[in-house]
């Protein structure tokens, strides 16, 4: 699509969104073309927070299922629509309810924490959910005495573990755009541009690595924490390690400064499913809504609140 062809579709989105009374909400790796006609774009936890503060009866999600899920959990008054029911998520397929209840039977009294990428009903068989952004917190606040089970993200958990000095029992899972960015990747950025502040997401399959680095000029952070770091640092080059959406909202907020990807292959092709013709198709013809059965919804709640309620 050209230029034209994408700003007139864009006023058309924006149209109807105000028509609809709708919010959009738009996660940090969304086509940028997407995240340009968002009310907010941002990370997990944020897009949580902006769907539990919306004055709007209809929220439409641009992200993946299970983000669409969590905003319609949080908000059952509300109608979410995602434009695309199919936009998975590789990390929240890789555990479901009956292999978490199988596991949590397994270590009786133990305390589950899950990373917010899951199903709506692996986060009914949850204590705590958690984003990147609040993880360490989430496990910083549970006893010391309690064992715990900490799910799907293995990397998440293997650097949760290093930086809490907790034991977690942790599930096998990955994210396979995360799992991807490789310890070589880096390793060639810290010889190749030693001048670059080193952004990395601790999903990806490096994070634990990079700790063991110890310079300070590599940073472990959620993709909210990557945009705060950059606009406030006087330094002007940085490497980013996650998916490579996010660096379309860095140049936005930090003009002027230099972001390049650790890994040009780091694209989620579900995030990249949600395309601006369909979210006119959703907002014109008010489809694919998400709703989660209310017992399920109920007992998620209860999680995805203590996460919402730890900053
Ligand atoms: S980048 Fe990975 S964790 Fe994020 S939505 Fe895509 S598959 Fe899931």
């Amino acid at each position: 699509m050209n230029t034209f062809a994408v700003a007139t579709l864009q006023e058309e989105v924006r149209g109807l969104a105000r028509e609809r009374g709708a919010v959009i909400l738009a996660h940090n790796y969304q086509l940028p073309e997407v995240q340009d006609i968002a009310d907010y774009v941002g990370d997990s936890l944020g897009l949580s927070h902006q769907a539990q503060a919306t004055d709007a009866d209809t929220i439409v999600f641009c992200g993946v299922h299970f983000m669409a899920e969590t905003a319609a959990i949080l908000c059952p008054d509300k109608t979410v629509l995602i434009p695309d029911p199919d936009a998975g998520c590789s990390l929240a397929a890789s555990i479901t309810a009956e292999q978490l209840r199988h596991w949590k039977s397994q270590h009786p009294g133990a305390v589950v924490v899950s990373y917010v990428n899951t199903t709506a009903e692996v986060k009914a068989e949850s204590d705590y959910c958690c984003t990147s952004g609040n993880a360490r917190a989430v496990i910083e606040a549970i006893p010391a005495d309690h064992q715990i089970l900490f799910l799907p993200d293995m990397f998440l958990g293997v650097w949760l573990e290093r930086v809490t000095g907790r034991k977690l029992t942790i599930w096998l899972g990955e994210c396979h755009v995360h799992a991807g960015i490789r310890p070589a990747d880096i390793q060639l950025w810290q010889t190749e541009a030693p001048d670059a502040e080193l952004l990395v997401h601790p999903e990806c399959g490096c994070a634990s690595q990079c700790m063991a680095f110890g310079n300070d000029r590599t940073h472990i952070l959620s993709t909210e924490q990557m945009v705060r770091f950059a606009t406030q640092s006087p330094k002007q080059r940085f490497l980013v390690a996650t998916e490579i959406g996010i660096l379309h909202r860095l140049n936005q907020e930090a003009p002027g400064k230099t972001f390049e990807a650790v890994s040009e292959n780091a694209i989620c092709k579900y995030m990249k499913m949600i395309t601006l013709e369909k979210v006119r198709d959703t907002l014109r013809d008010g489809k694919h809504e998400v709703s989660v059965d209310k017992d399920i919804a109920d007992r998620a709640r209860l999680a995805i609140e203590r996460m919402v309620a730890i900053a």
